[in-house]
C-alpha cells in the first residue's frame, strides 16, 4: 500500500499552504461538522514515480496557548503512529521556539524518519544564515523551503521518498 507522509509543526509555520501546493488542483473543501468548513487533510501525491498519501495536521487552529500545545502533542503523536515519514516544519521568520523543541523530542523518540523543513525562506540570500539555528533541534539537516514561493520543494520531496 502507499506510504503515508504527515506534515507536523506548530500553528502558522505554513503546513497547510505546503499541503495545498502539493495537493494542487485535486484539493477539495469538505465540511465534516455542521457549520464548520475546513480543508481536506488527505491528498494523493506523486513524485518521481512514487505515490504517497500526504496528511496535513492542525485543522482549525485553537486560540488558547494550552490547547495549542496539547493539540500539537496530540497531532505529533497521531503522525508518529500513522505516518511512514514525517515532514517536521519550522519557520525561519520566528526562529527556533520552545514548542519546536517539544515536538522534536517526541519525533526523535519515535525513531520514525523525519525530514526537517524550514519554511518561509522566500529569499535564500536573506534568510539562509538563520536556517542553521535549527541544527540545534538535533533531528537532522534543516532543509530551507518556501511554500509560498515554491522553492526547495523538489529537494524536500527527494528526501521524503528516500525513506520509502
Ligand atoms: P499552518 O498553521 O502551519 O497550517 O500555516 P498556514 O499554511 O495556514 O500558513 C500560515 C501563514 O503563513 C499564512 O498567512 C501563509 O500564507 C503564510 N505562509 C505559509 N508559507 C509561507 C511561505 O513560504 N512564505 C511566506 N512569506 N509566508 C508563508
Ligand atoms: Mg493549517
Amino acid at each position: 500500500s502507499r506510504p503515508v507522509v504527515a506534515i507536523v509543526g506548530r500553528p502558522n509555520v505554513g503546513k497547510s499552504l505546503l499541503f495545498n501546493k502539493l495537493a494542487g488542483e485535486r484539493i477539495s473543501i469538505v465540511k465534516d461538522t455542521p457549520g464548520v468548513t475546513r480543508d481536506r487533510i488527505y491528498a494523493d501525491v506523486e513524485w518521481l514515480n512514487h505515490d504517497f498519501i500526504l496528511i496535513d495536521t492542525g485543522g482549525i487552529e485553537p486560540d488558547s496557548k494550552d490547547i495549542i500545545l496539547s493539540q500539537m502533542r496530540e497531532q505529533a503523536q497521531i503522525a508518529i503512529d500513522t505516518a511512514d515519514v514525517i515532514i517536521f516544519m519550522v519557520n525561519v521568520r520566528d526562529g527556533l521556539v520552545d514548542s519546536d523543541s517539544k515536538v522534536a523530542d517526541m519525533l526523535r523518540r519515535s525513531k520514525k524518519p523525519v525530514v526537517l523543513v524550514v519554511n518561509k525562506v522566500d529569499d535564500f540570500d536573506k534568510y539562509m544564515p538563520d536556517v542553521y539555528e535549527f541544527y540545534n533541534l538535533g533531528i537532522g539537516d534543516p532543509l530551507p523551503i518556501s511554500a509560498a514561493g515554491k522553492l526547495g520543494i523538489g529537494d524536500m520531496l527527494d528526501k521524503v521518498v528516500e525513506h520509502f
